[in-house]
């Protein structure tokens, strides 16, 4: 994939976590919860008790961003 920023390539990675992956609208730090408890939430990835929760996503060391496309859904690792 390349950087919409500045057109190198990004480098493929995970970001995972023991709890639910959600993006929450806002930039006021919101109380933790599950997106279902925050409306305009997008989940990123379900959370699976046994795995937690993962998502792919693509680094770019020449601008320092990270990019996460869940249009499809497949980013997310818990996705069936
Ligand atoms: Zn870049």
């Amino acid at each position: 994939m390349k950087c919409p920023y500045c057109n190198k390539e990004m480098e493929a990675g995970i970001i995972q976590s023991p709890h639910e992956l959600c993006w929450k609208k806002g930039t006021k730090r919101p109380a933790f919860g599950r997106a279902m408890f925050h409306e305009g939430s997008v989940v990123l990835s379900k959370l699976s008790f046994m795995k937690g929760s993962a998502v792919l996503a693509y680094l770019c060391r020449s601008c320092s961003k990270v990019v996460i496309d869940y249009s499809d859904r497949t980013s997310d690792l818990n996705h069936p």
